[in-house]
């Protein structure tokens, strides 16, 4: 395979130490690898990269100028497939710890014929159980594969229209007032636009946002509350203000409290923290109006298609959401617009040294490049 050596130097320089950032686990098939029957065996190989933000991303934890998001090479038949995890660092996610979790991962792939990963996210599940981008970017990268081995696109694969006009929503971080009305300015070309709540100022935030710009608003409450009552009297005031839905309003604990929440809310209720993989579906399937579907959270898009025949089956209403990640995982998640309601992938527009390119923002929704694989291309 290439060395993307511009992106392994503006690292190594970033980091100011020789790191060797990739890896090879993959070896060429030997006499006694007749079992496998997927031809040659594929090399896997990673890299970290540094990604500069273009504004400081405020977490729990402190504020970020930067991400560090761990890229996953599959090459195999002089062909190679991307991926990419992007991390969620309030449960402790990281690209260290996802290397760390990609090495007991690389053999089931490695091992695994790519034309039958059915198994594959059990089986990763089996080897690495708690929620981890490292399958991620392994699944992003064995899907761009078989597509480029295909010479099809990933939506085609699936069987899904490549076209949805279902527009993009864009991150408003939380500030003073005043910070976020110039937020909202420079957000002109998003058509729908996302706001935290944190339990302080809400509703100056609203207010603010309101006082600019009469776009669909969606709220994110990452499990805030936790008196229904208060919650019902918060939820129908952000309606009145032209709110979309919430997502997420209580702990994933309460669910009885989230489902008497739904009985009587003018907006839907969404799912995230309450839903990771197809197994959390039936669980909360009758406290929430929606799911948002996570490739970080999934595992990729082999167990995100699935959620999404699931969701169909409980007449839930899907949503698209995604982690601080460059074009690669977000062409990812995009092969999939076409199914979801709400469209939440806006990750990659926070970045300023993307080092893909893949998809276009047509008058506020995706476009993909029509490419095989997740049609996404190094810069
Ligand atoms: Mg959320």
């Amino acid at each position: 395979m290439i060395m993307k050596r511009r992106g392994f130097l503006a690292f190594s320089g970033a980091a100011g130490m020789g790191l060797a950032l990739r890896e090879t686990f993959g070896q060429m098939p030997g006499k006694g690898d007749k079992a496998f029957s997927g031809g040659e065996k594929p090399r896997i190989t990673y890299e970290k990269r540094r990604l500069e933000l273009f504004h400081p991303w405020t977490i729990t934890r402190g504020t970020a100028t930067y991400k560090e998001n761990v890229f996953v090479y599959y090459n195999k038949d002089g062909i190679t497939g991307v991926g990419e995890a992007g991390h969620m660092t309030a449960a402790g996610q990281n690209a260290d710890r996802t290397i760390r979790e990609l090495h007991p991962l690389i053999p089931l792939y490695r091992d695994t014929d790519p034309f039958q990963f059915y198994d594959l996210p059990e089986k990763a599940r089996e080897i690495v159980p708690a929620l981890s981008p490292a399958k991620a970017a392994l699944d992003i990268a064995l899907m761009d594969w078989i597509g480029k081995k295909l010479d099809i696109p990933v939506y085609q694969f699936l069987g899904i229209d490549p076209v949805s006009e279902v527009k993009t929503s864009f991150s408003i971080g939380r500030d003073k007032p005043e910070v976020m009305k110039q937020k909202v300015k420079e957000a002109a070309p998003y058509k729908i636009l996302k706001v935290k709540i944190t339990g302080q100022g809400d509703k100056e935030a609203i207010r603010a946002i309101r006082s600019m710009t009469d776009k669909p608003i969606r709220v994110d409450v990452n499990e805030g509350w936790t008196d229904k009552e208060k919650a019902i009297r918060e939820i129908r005031w952000l309606a009145a203000q032209g709110v979309e839905f919430v997502e997420q309003p209580m702990p994933v604990d309460m669910l009885e409290e989230t489902r008497w929440l739904k009985e009587r809310s003018p907006i839907p209720i969404v799912a995230d923290e309450a839903v990771n993989t197809s197994k959390d579906i039936l669980r909360i399937k009758d406290a929430y109006d929606g799911i948002n579907i996570k490739l970080m959270k999934s595992g990729g898009l082999i167990e995100a298609y699935r959620m999404t025949l699931l969701a169909r089956l409980f007449n839930l209403d899907i949503m698209l959401g995604c982690m601080i990640e460059t074009t690669v995982a977000i062409a990812a998640a995009v092969q999939l617009q076409a199914l979801a309601r709400w469209v939440d992938l806006d990750g990659n527009l926070l970045i300023k040294n993307d080092p893909y390119t893949g998809l276009t923002l047509k008058d506020g929704h995706w476009v993909m490049s029509g490419k095989p694989g997740i049609g996404v291309e190094e810069r």
